[in-house]
């Protein structure tokens, strides 16, 4: 589907969902934008939406196929200077996680010779925006030549939808993103008013569900979204997956702006299909609500050291109040092996491959020129036939709760 709104600009929608289709498919897409690419010797930062070290296939970050088609899709028309840029969310970066190794976005540095940059430690501008945040916007986005933002396709308890609008709130560097929460709506929107990216590549390959975007449910949607305009962008995604826009709050600020009027939205009503309707995020508990109430946030500073501790945390989950958990102690897969007679030749571990290993090939290529131990393999195997060598680590609270769920897409 391709959608022109003149000078405004241009959403295109296409089904994807292997490997292969991914890669053909993000360069027809860049193909058609190609005329809003700059210069080859500009500097292009690439923002995927890496939350935090949820793996892709559960819909929370961006998947490794999305990102090393658009690199591979860069690079072979002859741009050079290439970084991949986020900065994960603040509990992230509190407890010094590496997000990016945990995902492997790392492996990308030496496999395609692109720089990979977290922006939590970045160097930023204060840029002022509502109710008092002024949260730093990280240097590396204000310097970039051109930007193309990555997002998901998730709900979010707070926000209601997360895609390219919600994932510009991580070039704030640091902890200052908290500043974000002052007026979460507003300062969606303002910060995609002060900072714009050039691109919007949504990977909607596998979105996130309820009680997203760090507990939900993954569903496969299949398809890639291409625009050069956030607002219409996020607009017709949410009609795809039949969110209401009008119940998204930063939604109703840019249509209070002036971003999105109602010709625009008749039209995207009339010409977009609803591809699925995703469901929606469940009202937050008193409790989570009280856990963000900003006359709170002096107890809240207060009593971190104990909610951090790993019991706290789990009974914290368990009552709802927070959504994300994590696990200090990082994996240590070292490789990975085919068991031949478990594996049902399905082909479908080829068709998660980022680095477009075949089925055939997976576990026998297993070099770091041909693998980049991003697991997706291992992931979505229903028979069990990938082996790993090495701990789990942090990654046994994801299979406990995302395995089978994978393994169904
Ligand atoms: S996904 Fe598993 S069963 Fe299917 S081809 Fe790959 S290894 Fe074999
Ligand atoms: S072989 Fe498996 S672990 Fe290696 S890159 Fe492909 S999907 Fe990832």
């Amino acid at each position: 589907m391709d959608l022109s709104f003149g000078d405004r600009g241009h959403v295109r929608v296409r089904q994807a969902w292997t490997a292969a289709e991914v890669r053909t498919t993000v360069e027809e897409l860049v193909e058609a934008f190609s005329h809003r690419l700059p210069p080859k010797d500009a500097r292009i930062v690439l923002k995927p939406n890496l939350n935090n070290d949820l793996v892709a296939l559960v819909g929370n970050s961006v998947d490794l196929r999305v990102l090393c088609s658009l690199i591979e899709s860069l690079k072979n028309r002859g741009f050079h200077d290439l970084a991949v840029a986020d900065g994960s969310n603040v509990g992230v970066h509190r407890r010094g996680i590496d997000a990016m190794q945990r995902l492997r976005v790392d492996r990308l540095r030496d496999r395609y010779d692109v720089e990979t940059i977290d922006l939590n430690h970045d160097d930023g501008v204060p840029v002022v925006l509502h109710a008092g945040a002024h949260p730093r916007v990280a240097r590396t986005v204000l310097d970039a030549d051109f930007l193309i933002s990555i997002p998901k396709i998730k709900t979010h308890a707070e926000a209601g939808l997360s895609c390219a609008l919600k994932n510009w709130v991580g070039i704030c560097a640091g902890q200052q993103k908290r500043h974000m929460h002052m007026d979460l709506a507003r300062n969606i929107f303002a910060i995609n008013e002060a900072v714009l990216p050039n691109l919007v590549l949504v990977d909607g390959l596998v979105g996130m569900e309820g009680n997203g975007p760090g507990d939900g449910q993954p569903f496969r949607f299949g398809h890639l979204v291409m625009s050069d305009d956030s607002f219409l962008n996020d607009l017709v995604v949410m009609r795809l997956v039949d969110m209401p826009w009008r119940e998204v709050p930063y939604m109703q600020h840019a249509h209070d702006a002036g971003y999105i009027d109602d010709a625009l939205d008749s039209r995207v009503q009339a010409e977009v299909p609803i591809i699925r309707s995703i469901e929606k995020a469940p009202a937050r508990s008193r409790l989570a609500e009280l856990s963000e109430a900003k006359s709170l946030h002096w107890l809240k500073l207060a009593v971190r050291p104990l909610v951090d501790r790993p019991e706290v945390s789990d009974a914290a989950y368990r009552l709802k109040i927070i959504q994300d958990v994590y696990d200090l102690d990082d994996d240590t897969v070292t490789g990975l092996s085919k068991d031949a007679s478990r594996c049902g030749e399905c082909t479908k571990c080829g068709d998660f491959c980022p680095t477009h290993l075949s089925s055939e090939e997976i576990g026998v290529k297993t070099e770091p020129q041909d693998c980049i131990q991003c697991l997706y393999c291992w992931w979505v195997c229903p028979e069990g036939a990938i082996e790993l060598s090495g701990e789990l680590g942090h990654l046994s609270r994801q299979v406990e709760r995302y395995k089978s769920d994978v393994e169904r897409l």
